[in-house]
């Protein structure tokens, strides 16, 4: 009787929702950032980059002064801001200096730019499985996708957490891999003692609106090779133009563009960053409390419990035991109804896009693909843990859209009670 009045009470059975209301939206903006780009404005200066080697080859004064202090903030020798993230990685892969149909191993969890800025130089993207653990590039996988032509890892530290970089570097030690890390998602997370991004040949960082601290678009690169930073920095401002002055033969067959901040981003950014610590603290409590909350649900794979940086939580993921669960689609139906907001089934698998399915980036010639040496396959199958955990088990909380407070969470937390209280009943819809 009681299981039946339960049954009722769901909302997808026309019970009353859990939640009835919008979680606020998070923002990271606020009075000292509105301050720092009024002054910009008012000075008249909104960029102070030169497509030559001057000063001004580096930037205006405050993109100079938030490279500092990025550099100061991640313990890197070089801090290289950019105009977004996406313009990072085609610069990070530009600067490792491939040759066309050369490969690059990385993740199918990704946003869809990681692989991109591998085609943008006629490179190879192989696709390498992650881990079920944290979501990164299982490294385990990894040495079965190497061949001669691969030139570099390119890894991905997935949903707020650092790839296992120290296994990785081993890795391309053995086999002469450069390793270039994308963390969007991870500014600020430590694994062993060392910031996400700055033990990687090349690493950085995404500004982009949706990341922990923004600057509406921009993005950092991040490394301690000056070789390489100068190259980053060639590319980012024109350097085709530069390397003749520069009067160093290694720099000549350099591609530059225009991937340069602007003054009111940089002044932004320099409020943003000094936010960070504090932004990613309040996560980690966030994510903790709900990890607390939902740790008695049955079938429900949730992320440790956190008392360091490891995890800075761009996103909350979770897994469903499906042997011991209704199925995931009829469950974040459930969650919905019950006004959960903000959840996600599945998260990406790059590989099935159709210029992978198709291999064309052209509208004639299959360049990059058939440059390379062997047939790469990006067939539905080739990351068995990837596409299991997009197709059936995986669920993500964008909680970096909300700024969740207290009664948020517990809120939250009561609805995937309520859900799981009703398995029985969910598990023959
Ligand atoms: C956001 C993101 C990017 C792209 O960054 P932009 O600054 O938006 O260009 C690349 N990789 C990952 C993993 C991201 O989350």
């Amino acid at each position: 009787m009681t299981f039946l009045k339960n049954h009722r009470n769901l909302a997808i059975f026309g019970g009353s929702p859990k939640i009835n209301y919008t979680f606020k939206k998070y923002r990271s903006i606020g009075l000292k950032e509105v301050a720092a780009a009024t002054k910009v404005v008012m000075s008249g200066n909104l960029s102070q980059f030169l497509g030559e080697y001057s000063p001004d080859f580096f930037g205006g004064p405050n993109v100079r002064k938030f490279e500092r202090e990025a550099e100061e903030y991640f313990q890197v020798k070089h801090a290289i801001t950019v105009n977004s993230w996406t313009s990072g990685l085609v610069a990070a892969v530009g600067a490792i200096e491939i040759e066309p149909g050369d490969e690059i191993i990385t993740s199918p969890w990704t946003m869809s730019a990681s692989a991109t800025a591998i085609l943008q130089w006629n490179g190879i993207p192989v696709f390498s499985d992650i881990s079920s653990e944290d979501y990164c590039l299982d490294v385990a996988e990894i040495e079965k996708n190497i061949s001669m032509r691969t030139k570099a890892i390119l890894a991905i530290d997935i949903f707020g957490r650092s790839s296992k970089i120290d296994e990785l570097i081993k890795l391309g030690k053995k086999h002469n891999l450069k390793i270039i890390t994308d963390s969007a998602q991870s500014p600020g997370a430590v694994y062993h003692n060392h910031k996400a991004s700055t033990l990687s040949s090349i690493g950085g960082f995404s500004l982009n609106y949706h990341k922990h601290i923004h600057t509406g678009e921009g993005g950092i690169l991040v490394t301690n090779d000056d070789h390489l930073a100068m190259k980053l920095r060639l590319i980012r401002n024109h350097g085709e133009v530069v390397a003749k002055k520069l009067m160093k033969t290694e720099y000549n067959a350099t591609i530059g563009f225009n991937y340069r901040l602007g003054e009111i981003e940089a002044a932004i950014g320099i409020q943003q960053l000094r936010k960070l610590d504090k932004i990613i603290d309040r996560r980690i409590e966030i994510a903790n409390t709900i990890t607390e909350g939902l740790s008695s649900l049955e079938g429900l794979k949730l992320p440790k419990l956190v008392t360091s940086k490891e995890n800075v939580f761009y996103a909350y993921p979770m897994q469903l035991e499906l042997e011991k669960t209704a199925n995931r689609h009829t469950i974040v139906q459930s969650l919905r109804k019950e006004g959960v907001q903000g959840l996600a089934e599945g998260y990406q698998n790059i590989h099935l896009l159709p210029i992978y399915q198709n291999k064309k980036i052209y509208n004639y010639s299959q360049i990059p693909w058939s440059l390379g040496d062997r047939k790469i396959s990006y067939d539905k199958g080739i990351c068995p843990v990837a596409e299991y955990l997009h197709d059936h088990s995986y669920i993500g909380f964008g909680f970096s859209s909300y700024k969740m407070s207290r009664r948020d969470v517990r809120k939250f937390c009561d609805a995937f009670k309520k859900v799981w209280s009703n398995m029985e009943s969910l598990k023959s819809v």
